[in-house]
């Protein structure tokens, strides 16, 4: 059994290597699935410590296994690696070298701490029971997801995954913080596209058209009677139009309009309900309008429901190495990620890591060009990794 102490200067050891990596990540972010030098460096990186991987799984993802000494279970960890198209506007010596594109969800912090702990893992691994498997996973941020890539890809079996654990920086918590729930904690996140399909004309003979203007007003302002009529007030949905385009000049009726929405929910049944009833909007002001349209709906992520065992396991590990004031409850949310299709297939439990620079007024979030991370939080990832992999291979 690792004590506290001997985790800690685990993690304090290969944390300057955390830190190296996950710059090196910033300075070269890669959108979902381009992921190519960040996987040939992880790559490097795991040949370098002797740690035997897989590459080009489900794409550019790696899956790396450390054998504990001993018989024993399958614990699974997992980092996603991907970018976003998004300039970066943080200042840093370390920012991206490539305009339009940054680490702005922290991937890279996620990257850089399982890297760091496959590292510390490496030499201790045979004081374990049973085995680690380290998933490095391109393509988070855009469906299908490389998570569902990875699995179809068999990432989970051979040897057979019992158990998976993961985290995502949350800017708004102080780093050395961190987040755990049971149940539904994230939403499933479904897209849609939309034109309306009109008649153009002169802005002065409406008479003579259909306008598709007015359509998609009355589509985008009834869609929200669809979370306020049919959704009972004790579940969760959200749905956001968030592009609207048509037209081209002010006295000119457009042949067409085109919107883009997301749709959020946190129960299998809701989803279903949502693009029957979207459609049904729709249908039913296009035909009183005359105009006709076009649906493209696309089911998302499922929603990410953490495993309430797993959860306790997850939460006990972190009580083992941070002090329990700085271990708080996970508030769920209608962001998506595609942890979740793990989580279909094997008992698991996605946690928060504080990353906010202690004394931020007003910290930027996740998805902004000025997301700042307080590095240190990956050396509270790692001895969180490192405690949660001996907490749940040793209780067997
Ligand atoms: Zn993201
Ligand atoms: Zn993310």
């Amino acid at each position: 059994m690792w004590t506290k102490d001997q985790i800690w200067n685990l993690a304090h050891a290969v944390y300057p290597s955390a830190v190296d990596a996950r710059r090196q990540f910033h300075r070269n972010p890669e959108l979902s699935f381009e992921e190519k030098e960040t996987s040939a460096f992880i790559a490097a990186q795991l040949d370098a410590m002797g740690v035997p991987y897989t590459a080009g799984v489900g794409g550019y993802g790696i899956k790396a296994v450390i054998e504990g000494g001993k018989p024993g279970r399958t614990v699974a960890l997992r980092a996603d690696m991907d970018a976003l198209p998004i300039n970066e506007e943080t200042g840093l010596p370390f920012a991206s070298q490539k305009p339009g594109v940054m680490h702005a969800c922290g991937h890279d912090v996620h990257t850089a701490t399982l890297l760091a702990t496959a590292r510390a893992l490496r030499d201790v691994a045979a004081d374990l029971p049973g085995r680690v498997v380290l998933i490095f996973q391109p393509g988070e941020e855009v469906n299908p997801g490389g998570a569902s890539l990875m699995i179809k890809d068999g990432v989970l079996v051979n040897p057979t995954v019992d158990a998976i654990f993961g985290l995502h920086v949350m800017p708004l918590m102080e780093a050395g913080t961190m987040g755990f729930g049971a149940g539904p904690m994230l939403a499933a996140p479904d897209e849609f596209d939309v034109t309306i399909v009109g008649r153009g004309g002169h802005g002065a003979a409406p008479q003579l058209c259909v306008d598709p203007v007015m359509v998609a007003a009355q589509c985008l302002t009834l869609l929200q009677q669809i979370v306020a009529r049919n959704v009972s007030p004790f579940q969760s949905a959200v749905i956001t139009v968030g592009t609207i385009h048509g037209g081209t000049a002010r006295n000119v009726i457009p042949d067409e309009v085109t919107f883009k929405g997301t749709v959020r929910t946190m129960d299998p049944a809701v989803q279903a309900l949502m693009p029957q009833r979207i459609e049904a909007v729709i249908r039913g002001v296009c035909e009183a309008a005359g105009a006709a349209y076009k649906l493209h709906y696309d089911p998302g992520y499922p929603a990410l429901i953490n495993d309430a065992a797993a959860t306790d396991i997850a939460r006990r590990a972190a009580l083992r190495v941070l002090d329990a004031e700085k271990v708080q409850p996970m508030a769920p949310s209608m962001g998506g990620e595609d942890f979740a299709f793990y989580l279909q297939k094997v008992p698991g439990s996605f946690a928060r890591l504080g990353s906010m620079i202690s004394g931020t007024a007003s910290p930027a979030g996740l998805h902004t060009a000025r997301l700042m991370i307080d590095e240190n939080c990956m050396a509270t990832g790692v001895a969180y990794y490192l405690s949660v992999v001996q907490e749940y291979l040793g209780e067997a």
